[in-house]
């Protein structure tokens, strides 16, 4: 596969940024914190963020898988919460807010368990594609309408691993 990558947020600013986040969900919690990590894009952010922040944390993810053409929308929930997440302080956390759509039903299950609160965290937004209604609480990162990769994200599993955000051509 012949793919040029070019570097959007570099791994010193994303790491910076992400210690920022830590710190503005430890001013805002007084309780202990449910994380809920989207599998898979999620997953790296996640590892990071937990490790800054200083109050008491429970993690688990939740996997969805969906599937839109012009017929119908399919949306599945491949694997759901394992924790109690009822009357909790509950963050959901993703990689990316693209249209909204897939988080939208995302929250649905979520609140459907009747957390106390649920805050949105995002590594990445892109408010100019968005569909669905949905503001973030907590945002890595706005950028503009281009495909990226890195840091969790994928183009079909391909570079997840790298370790800053780049555009992909
Ligand atoms: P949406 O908000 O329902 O449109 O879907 C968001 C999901 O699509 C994200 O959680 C990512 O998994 C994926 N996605 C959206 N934009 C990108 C991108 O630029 N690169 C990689 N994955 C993306
Ligand atoms: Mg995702």
């Amino acid at each position: 596969m012949d793919m040029e990558i070019k570097p959007l947020i570099n791994s010193y600013d994303l790491h910076k940024r992400i210690i920022e986040i830590a710190k503005d969900i430890d001013r805002d919690f007084k309780e202990d914190i449910y994380i809920l990590g989207i599998l898979n894009g999620a997953f790296m952010f996640v590892s990071d963020l937990v490790k800054h922040i200083k109050n008491k944390v429970y993690i688990d993810f939740v996997k969805a898988s969906s599937y839109e053409n012009k017929e119908f929308s399919e949306f599945k929930l491949i694997c759901d919460i394992k924790l109690d997440i009822k009357d909790k302080a509950v963050i959901l956390v993703d990689d990316i807010l693209d249209t909204g759509k897939t988080l939208q039903k995302i929250i649905d299950v979520v609140l459907s368990k009747n957390p106390k609160t649920l805050k949105i965290c995002t590594l990445l937004d892109k408010p100019s594609r968005r569909i669905v209604d949905i503001k973030a609480d907590y945002i890595g990162f706005c950028i503009e309408d281009r495909f990226v990769v890195g840091y969790g994200l994928d183009y079909n599993g391909f570079g997840r691993n790298l370790d800053f955000i780049a555009m992909i051509d």
